[in-house]
């Protein structure tokens, strides 16, 4: 039932012509789905675990789990940090030709012969690439004087940074006026 690793997520319907089910493993590299990002980078192919179940004469229910990593930029700290990436697709597949009104509301169309998913997995993992991203919640980014990375070291200009801080808050501020009285 399951065949060697694919590079592909384009699937020749003859091949499930005499079952009902099938699994393949695709190792397609994020590239050549068109996955190209500035701030982003794949550090590995994505790897696909992809079901196919036929349903009556020529529907097709698709499952894709599908995984990766990629490397992106801590925004406080500036380092690159590896992130996870899994996400799951399902879809249904069935023969006819594809408006993009019906491919906005979910249902998808093949010709009866190839089914093509390339598409589907490019978009289910964009919406996974993190847009604003930590390499920790804790991250103390880089010091806004000298560039210091806080995570690392304790710069001289820390102290002053919070002298700042407590002198703009009202409530400090407050305390301040009602000592004094
Ligand atoms: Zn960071
Ligand atoms: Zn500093």
């Amino acid at each position: 039932m399951r065949e060697g690793i694919r590079d592909t997520l384009v699937f020749d319907m003859k091949d499930l012509r005499h079952e009902d089910f099938k699994a393949f493993e695709v190792l397609v590299p994020a590239a050549s789905l068109g996955l190209v990002y500035e701030e982003a980078e794949f550090t590995e192919p994505l790897s696909c675990a992809v079901r196919l179940f036929r349903q009556g004469n020529d529907t097709i229910y698709v499952a894709a789990d599908i995984e990766t990593k990629i490397s992106v930029e801590c925004r406080r700290c500036i380092n690159p940090f590896e992130v996870d990436i899994t996400t799951t697709l399902e879809l249904l597949f069935a023969v006819g030709s594809e408006s993009l009104e019906q491919r906005e509301a979910d249902e998808r169309y093949y010709d009866g012969e190839i089914l093509d998913i390339s598409e589907d997995v490019r978009q289910e993992v964009i919406l996974e690439v993190p847009v604003w991203s930590l390499c920790s919640e804790m991250c103390k980014g880089l010091c806004s004087h000298c560039g210091a990375e806080l995570n690392f070291e304790a710069c001289a200009c820390e102290t002053t940074d919070e002298s700042t801080v407590l002198d703009s808050n009202p409530f400090s501020v407050l305390s301040k006026i009602l000592e004094n009285n």
